[in-house]
């Protein structure tokens, strides 16, 4: 498979946390039956590293919860990395990895993850099945012109290096 992994630097595209209603027992949403994996790397065998792993866990889970299956079913890595990087969440169209010694508080890991997220509907999710090769390519994969991301792209860029330039 191809992992790609394409770095995304645009952080001021993050919208802001909006923190999301408390929910009573009875109202919380339905258990994902997300399959991909979760897997936690560069962390020491620490009681307090396995706890944190835990709780990272949890909320990243009830965040996938939150979603509508089609956006996180094309996820099937997520990598959760101790360790600082310059960007704090990289995606391809199946792969998420959080750099979390980058990300300073729960909120801002749920909001990087969603944003990531993004990414992956943008690139798992929304494909082409049968169109036209376009200008614009996740690494060498073509985006095919039936994929509905094109017309989004389209707005502002002719190709996913170079930007309309304003009229
Ligand atoms: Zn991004």
């Amino acid at each position: 498979m191809l992992l790609t992994i394409i770095a995304f630097l645009h952080a001021h595209l993050l919208a802001p946390f909006h923190p999301a209603p408390r929910h009573s027992a009875a109202q919380l949403p339905a258990l994902s039956t997300w399959q991909g994996q979760i897997s936690a790397k560069k962390f020491s065998t620490h009681p307090n590293d396995t706890l944190r792993i835990n709780h990272l866990k949890r909320q990243l889970q009830f965040t996938i919860r939150l979603l509508p299956k089609w956006h996180t079913a094309p996820l099937k890595k997520l990598e959760l990395h101790n360790d600082t990087h310059l960007s704090r969440g990289l995606s391809s169209a199946h792969k998420i990895i959080l750099h979390l010694n980058s990300i300073q508080s729960t909120s801002e890991l749920r909001s990087v993850f969603i944003h990531e997220l993004g990414h992956i509907v943008d690139l798992g999710a929304l494909q082409g099945k049968s169109g036209r090769r376009t200008t614009f390519r996740d690494g060498n994969l073509p985006i095919l012109s039936d994929d509905p991301s094109v017309q989004f792209y389209s707005i502002s860029w002719t190709s996913e290096k170079k930007q309309r330039t304003n009229k």
